[in-house]
């Protein structure tokens, strides 16, 4: 079987460890895998003046595919996210986020299996945004007292919460496809349409209106994403697959993550139409980076998502019941497991998590 070539982010902070023992269970699976390594991160600053080489695209571009490692904003530099850059050039406007449980990973529920379908392009992660007291700040402030809707004090800075027609009906019928070739039933849209009625209240109706053509397929409903949060906490049994504007899937992402035993254990996809990057929910965790602490579970995941998108579905499902029989056994797992569980067993250190793994894989 020829290779698939997949460009290899390991991104920085734990990012480093986590890529390392993704790459060795990937390899221990059996998969069909080349990897072409390629940097992002605070430290290409210097070299190249961006934490975002081109040469780092590039290399997506033409595999195609790319998992990465979390990479840490850089605070101050001026440098936006390399995350957001990532989803931006390459145009992956789908963030799928599974929410699964994990035997004795101590989360708060033993059958969550619910799917984050999140809009990843627009939202209040346009990244359009006016700082207090710039001359586009005070020209917007102006412009919303005169024109009727509404007075912004003075010393406020802006974002702006751009929501599309267009990016909505992608991002609704990319949850809807998903549902349907999964073999799931349930479309919930979350929103805030009572409140932010051109905004929220237009991802509503155009739900609404692509809920229609998978009607007697897949059934529709939406939530408030208030009363979805309590819904979700108190049981989340009751979802399947949710689709949200922006913002409200990254909250909803961490919260879904929690509810099964952290962002440890919690994988994630961005996919456009050309390329997909695979990556954890989680960030790069300075404070345990380089301490051979960090839980590599969650980019392991991602890599079966990848395995499975790569048409390698035997190797995604020998990873993921590998995975399961670790966490079901209990003797190797991690600080953060140790932590959730509220066990006093030692913790097992993330090579030591990752060896676990690679012995269960043979
Ligand atoms: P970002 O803003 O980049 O999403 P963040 O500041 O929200 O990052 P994370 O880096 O995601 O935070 O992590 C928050 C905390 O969760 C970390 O300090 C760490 O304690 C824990 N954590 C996250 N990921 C892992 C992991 N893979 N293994 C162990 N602990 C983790």
């Amino acid at each position: 079987m020829t290779k698939h070539v997949v460009t290899l982010i390991p991104g920085d902070g734990i990012g480093i460890e986590t890529s390392a023992a993704m790459r060795k269970v990937v390899e221990a699976s059996g998969a069909h895998i080349e990897w072409e390594i390629a940097e992002a991160g605070a430290h290409m600053i210097e070299a190249c003046g961006t934490p975002l080489p081109e040469a780092t695209l590039e290399a997506v571009r033409r595999n195609k595919v790319a998992i990465k490692g979390p990479v840490t904003t850089p605070v101050g530099t001026g440098f936006r996210s390399v995350n957001v850059a990532l989803r931006k050039a390459l145009d992956l406007y789908v963030c799928l986020r599974p929410v699964l449980s994990l035997p004795g990973a101590g989360g708060r529920y033993e059958d969550v299996d619910l799917i984050i379908v999140r809009e990843n392009s627009e939202d209040l992660y346009a990244g359009v945004e006016f700082p207090v007291g710039s001359p586009e700040a005070l020209r917007l402030i102006e412009l919303c007292e005169q024109s009727g809707a509404g007075s912004i004090r003075q010393d406020s800075g802006i974002s702006i919460k751009p929501i599309s027609i267009t990016a909505t009906r992608n991002i609704v019928r990319y949850a809807f496809d998903y549902a349907v070739k999964q073999g799931r039933s349930l479309v919930t849209a979350a929103h805030k349409a009572n409140i932010m009625k051109y905004s929220d209240g237009l991802f509503l109706q155009v739900a609404r209106e692509v809920a229609e053509e998978y009607a007697g397929k897949v059934a529709f409903e939406d939530r408030i994403i208030d009363a979805f949060c309590m819904g979700l906490v108190m049981e989340p049994s009751q979802f399947d697959v949710v689709v949200f504007p922006n913002l409200y899937g990254d909250i909803a992402s961490d919260l879904g993550a929690g509810l099964i035993g952290g962002l440890g254990i919690a994988p994630g996809a961005n996919i456009g139409k050309d390329y997909a990057v695979f990556e954890a929910v989680h960030g790069s965790a300075p404070l345990i980076a380089g301490k051979d602490l960090a839980n590599p579970t969650a980019e392991i995941l991602s890599a079966a998502m990848m395995l499975d998108h790569l048409g390698e579905p035997q190797a995604a499902a020998a990873i993921r019941k590998a995975v399961r029989t670790v966490y079901a056994k209990g003797e190797c797992l991690t600080a953060d497991i140790r932590k959730a569980t509220g066990s006093d067993k030692p913790a097992a250190r993330c090579s030591e998590f990752t060896d676990a793994l690679v012995a269960a894989l043979s």
